[in-house]
């Protein structure tokens, strides 16, 4: 029998792209597309803003307010996806400035997980035993309102100069036990490529070395980002894992969906780590809804954050129950890859505690009573 095989795939026009703010409308769609235009014309400024979207008062206070101590940045392609007529749109949360970020509570902290205190040299956070934090840059297409880094991100005086990055490498060249290797920033591919390039030899080189992982947004609010020559770079390093930060469908474009495409296709493995914030993605279908997408892109749902305890970020904490709720909704409904791990990350540099909804209803001995997805409950006898 011959076996007539359908070539049509369609996952990629279940993605949209979004039309383009009249501000840009006649723009050349090579610039559109090009991530160094698109950092030149970060939106910084409220004059620029208001030309894109209706901001509020609150907004333009909260600008005036916050932004020399933490930049506003929003690269044009991040703006498309704001709606210009809702002040809740979960892009826009994550984008602008709100007056909550004026709010220091008690319970924050300037450096909630310890980074700067476990630093045996500037730029290298060494908490674990195998691995290590590497700061290479301060800057990122956009300046999330949400950053656990607000402390230094934004900030060009604590930029990564040259020489701290030798020192950086250096340092995980002659400690031994390192295996792992997180190149983070800022956004690690606010570096250029050439730079990157360099890190990412240098680290191959060193017999201890087995992973590295880039951490970045750019899959988000900067696809552009990911040219053919950048994914095909990465292929001479493997393995390479790339960890990112989508946190609502509506980041889920086709454009997201072709740089993701592009360093998949290049080898690399993808995971998503969810930052759980209020009124953006602490409801469970939300939370289904973008995994579901994100599998699509071949992005593995790996982690949901608890918000850290940072400063002027508690307009976006939730409850521990939010999270935990989530994960009921999801676990059992739906398979278990859309399922990610939620943790707490621990203030003062404790690491993450991972979270479960109670599954164990009691334990005789070796008699365990456990209740499924379904509150249905299950015997296991152990042997
Ligand atoms: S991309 Fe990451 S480091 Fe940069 S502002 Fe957003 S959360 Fe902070």
């Amino acid at each position: 029998m011959a076996f007539n095989i359908v070539t049509k795939n369609n996952i990629r026009d279940r993605f949209v792209s979004h039309p383009r703010p009249a501000l840009w409308k006649d723009t050349d769609s090579k610039d559109w597309n090009n991530w160094i235009w698109q950092q030149q014309k970060r939106i910084k400024s409220m004059d620029v803003l208001e030309k894109v979207i209706h901001v509020t008062d609150e907004e333009r206070q909260a600008f005036a307010a916050s932004h020399e101590q933490f930049n506003m940045g929003i690269t044009p392609y991040y703006a498309s996806l704001i709606d210009p007529n809702d002040p809740n749109c979960p892009i826009r949360l994550q984008s602008v400035p709100k007056m909550g970020e004026l709010t220091i509570l008690d319970t924050e902290m300037e450096d909630p997980l310890a980074e700067e205190s476990n630093m045996p040299v500037p730029g290298i956070t060494h908490r674990y035993p195998d691995r290590v934090l590497f700061y290479t840059t301060h800057n990122c297409p956009v300046y999330c309102r949400h950053c656990t880094r607000k402390r230094k991100v934004s900030d060009p005086s604590s930029s990564a100069a040259n020489q701290q990055l030798e020192d950086g490498l250096a340092y995980i060249e002659r400690t031994k036990q390192i295996r792992d290797v997180v190149i983070s920033g800022g956004d690690a591919l606010s570096n250029s490529d050439e730079r990157l390039e360099y890190i990412l030899s240098r680290l191959r080189a060193m017999d201890h070395i087995e992973v590295f992982r880039i951490a970045t947004r750019n899959l988000v609010t900067l696809p552009q980002r990911v040219t053919d020559n950048f994914a095909k770079m990465l292929t001479k390093y493997h393995p390479v894992f790339i960890h990112t930060h989508f946190n609502h469908p509506k980041e889920c474009t086709q454009e997201a969906f072709d740089a993701c495409a592009k360093l998949a296709d290049a080898g690399c493995v993808i995971n998503n780590q969810m930052v759980l914030l209020k009124g953006v993605n602490d409801d469970p279908k939300i939370v289904m809804e973008l995994n579901h997408k994100l599998l699509m892109m071949r992005v593995r749902p790996y982690y949901i954050f608890q918000c850290d305890m940072s400063q002027g970020i508690s307009h976006f904490r939730t409850p521990i129950e939010v999270g935990l709720n989530i994960i009921e909704h999801l676990r059992g409904w739906t398979s278990g890859m859309a399922v990610p791990h939620f943790v707490v990350d621990c203030p003062g540099g404790g690491g993450k505690i991972p979270l479960l909804p109670e599954y164990v209803v009691k334990r005789e001995g070796k008699k365990w009573t456990f209740r499924n997805y379904q509150k249905k409950e299950f015997v296991y006898n152990e042997p």
